[in-house]
């Protein structure tokens, strides 16, 4: 019985991660969100140092060949800098 509601859980776990796989690349394919002023889609960005998810506007960032990353921090920054040179 108990075996019976962890399956559950996990098939109600698997739908949900599976249904936001399918909207984000629903809204991918689509290119523009409709109009949806409620609920704007934040694009996140990660870390690469510690790998935590930073929204780009308030991160610290860093252009490496042409590209921008963000970064949760200072220490991030100058430790991504550290490993790079
Ligand atoms: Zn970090």
């Amino acid at each position: 019985m108990v075996r019976l509601v962890l399956y559950a859980v996990l098939l109600i776990l698997f739908v949900r991660a599976a249904l936001r796989l399918w909207h984000g690349l629903a809204e991918g394919v689509s290119g523009s969100p409709r109009g949806d002023a409620s609920t704007p889609a934040v694009q996140m960005a990660r870390d690469p140092v510690c790998g935590t998810f930073v929204v780009p506007e308030r991160s610290l960032t860093l252009s490496v060949g042409g590209q921008q990353l963000h970064f949760c921090s200072a220490a991030c920054r100058e430790t991504y800098r550290a490993r790079r040179s």
